[in-house]
């Protein structure tokens, strides 16, 4: 098999092109589920490099498959590489000559760079074709920021014939710095589950509030009453967040409302913390706001977005790997984010792992984070995300099945 130094020369020498194809996309960036020009850009490079190319896939999605030339590809596995490719709703404020060519719309997350690493990958892979046995089925995914587009693929028959075994993904991180990877075991990132309630009393004058009911007043105590979740209910061993986002209620000083709204949001990384939130969080707007003779309609979302869980024993492969990439010092085995990500859905039906790519760098002033109108990643993360995850493809896929 090929060595790591020399993957890390080669991805180091495909700089200046993964630069150019991440600010193209940089500069035409597309929304959920309109990657259209993006999916194109993907499909016609992967052609090139002679994989086999499918479109139009949970909508605007793209998968490409290669097999490895060195012994019969059964083998080894059918590894999954998935990459995300969607921008957000933002107006960016960056002034570089790449900035985003379609007002309000911006690559605030990195995905522009993500699908260039994929590209990188999908060259690094098909260049050293002989040098590795398995399967390497790419996924260019549309529409992670509205965490539809993994559900979107899957039904659309990513997980069907050749059927993936192990999946690898990766973030850029503008918060960790460039030369450092976080490649850690568990739940590495949140789940997360939405929440809306309306609270419904009596209208009345604010100068007779005893002949109404008043919902400003049970929000105020249904609010501080939802602190004790996680400070009196999830245990200190686990972690969690309940977070309310919004309220709104009420027209003017003198007239108590019939109604006040708020919404928000819960972070959580295990399956029973989740659920112990949702039956708190519904108990506790029930009893304060039927004390208060209010009544109360709480709405959660429709499907929770499972944790991030990354599998130990591919985890434990790719860390091997970072370490040659950027030195074992520079490898984070503990670092975690309240982030949510729907490469869940794939993490959950089979081993893998998902890495951060450090792309911050403090002294070239990019620190913003993730979904910032001035978000900005060091472009030298690229080289060494290429490197890693096509050391680690290669690892993860040799002899799986020998
Ligand atoms: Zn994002
Ligand atoms: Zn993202």
């Amino acid at each position: 098999m090929i060595d790591t130094t020399q993957l890390v020369a080669e991805a180091e020498a495909m700089r200046e092109q993964l630069i150019t194809v991440r600010r193209d996309l940089h500069a035409h960036p597309e929304l959920a589920f309109r990657e259209v020009r993006t999916a194109g850009v993907v499909a016609a490079r992967l052609s090139e490099l002679g994989f086999e190319v499918q479109s139009g896939v949970g909508k605007t999605g793209v998968v490409g498959i290669l097999e490895g030339g060195k012994g019969a590809p059964e083998h080894g596995a059918v590894l999954l590489l998935r990459f995300d490719m969607d921008a957000l709703p933002i107006l960016e404020a960056n002034h570089v000559p790449y900035r985003s060519q379609n007002d309000g719309v911006m690559h605030a997350c990195g995905h522009d760079a993500h699908t260039a690493i994929g590209l990188g990958v999908a060259e690094l892979l098909a260049r050293h074709r002989n040098d590795w046995d398995g399967i390497a089925k790419f996924i260019f995914q549309p529409a992670e920021e509205i965490v539809e587009g993994a559900l979107a693929m899957i039904r659309d028959g990513i997980l069907n014939a050749p059927t993936p075994t192990r999946v690898l993904s990766m973030h850029v991180d503008s918060k960790l710095p460039r030369g450092k990877l976080g490649v850690t075991d568990g739940a590495i990132m949140a789940s997360t589950d939405d929440f809306q309630v309306t609270l419904r009393g009596r209208g009345a004058h604010g100068s007779t509030p005893h002949q109404g009911a008043d919902p400003i007043v049970a929000a105020a105590q249904v609010i501080s009453a939802m602190q004790t979740i996680v400070s009196r209910n999830v245990s200190p061993m686990e972690a969690a967040v309940v977070s309310v986002g919004y309220i709104r209620g009420g027209t003017a000083q003198n007239i108590i409302p019939d109604t006040v709204e708020f919404g928000g949001t819960m972070r959580s990384y295990k399956e029973g913390v989740t659920t112990l939130l949702r039956e708190r969080m519904r108990v506790i707007v029930t009893a304060v706001a039927t004390g208060l003779d209010v009544e109360a309609l709480i709405t959660f979302s429709d499907h929770v977005t499972p944790s991030v869980v990354n599998d130990p024993v591919p985890t434990a492969i790719v860390r091997g790997v970072a370490g040659e990439v950027v030195g074992a010092a520079n490898v984070l085995s503990d670092y975690r984010l309240a982030w949510a990500e729907d490469a869940a859905y794939y993490l959950r039906r089979m081993p893998g792992t998902f890495v951060f790519v450090g792309a911050g760098n403090a002294d070239a002033g990019i620190t913003e984070p993730h979904h910032s109108p001035r978000f900005n990643i060091d472009e030298g993360a690229m080289p060494i995300a290429a490197a890693l995850l096509t050391a680690s493809a290669m690892a993860l896929m040799h002899g799986a099945n020998d």
